[in-house]
């Protein structure tokens, strides 16, 4: 089996959630598969292998990949958090949802600047919060060294909104 076979089999879809006509991709299933997380993981480091000083995950399922993969590669991790959940200064984006917006944000001194961050997180729907994420980080003087995903919802064109950035994502849709 593939990767983006077992990923396909580990992911359920559920129509018409949090709201009518969105069908939802969840995939705790996939997360609660030893060999399933395993190979997601191995296969997001391969891709950008010798590519990145860090990495960079998006709370909150963004957490998940960031954690394992850090461990993985060796190396440091940016915790991309939700407004008003770091302690310290921190740089701040705003960016536009389908209902409102929302604020991302990232301390200003945990990390050296030109060092390449690997962002992750789980699933690119529009690229809004991908984008916001590399406006947070050149703000920060680093380099976005790439994108990795587990599955990317393609016609909402996301990739396009990344900007020239590499953008690996292991299951196509
Ligand atoms: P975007 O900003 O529109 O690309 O949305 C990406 C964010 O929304 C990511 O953090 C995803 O976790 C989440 N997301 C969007 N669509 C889905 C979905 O179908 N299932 C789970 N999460 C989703």
């Amino acid at each position: 089996e593939s990767v983006e076979q077992m990923i396909e089999r580990l992911c359920v879809k559920i129509p018409d959630y949090p709201e009518p006509g969105v069908l939802f991709r969840d995939l705790t299933p996939l997360f609660a598969d030893a060999a399933g997380f395993r190979r997601t993981i191995d296969a997001l480091v391969d891709a950008f292998r010798g590519q990145f000083d860090y990495v960079a995950g998006i709370e909150a399922r963004g957490f998940l990949m960031a954690g394992a993969v850090a461990y993985a590669a060796g190396v440091g991790l940016i915790p991309v958090r939700k407004a008003g959940k770091l302690p310290r200064e921190t740089f701040r984006e705003e960016y536009v949802l389908e209902y409102g917006s929302a604020v991302l944000e990232i301390h200003t001194d945990d990390v050296p600047r030109g060092a390449r961050v690997l962002v992750l997180d789980d699933i690119l729907a529009t690229g809004g919060t991908l984008g916001a994420t590399a406006q947070l980080l050149h703000r920060a003087g680093l380099h976005v060294a790439g994108f990795g995903l587990v599955m990317e919802l393609t016609d909402l064109r996301g990739r396009s909104r990344l900007g020239g950035h590499r953008v690996r994502a292991l299951y196509r849709v």
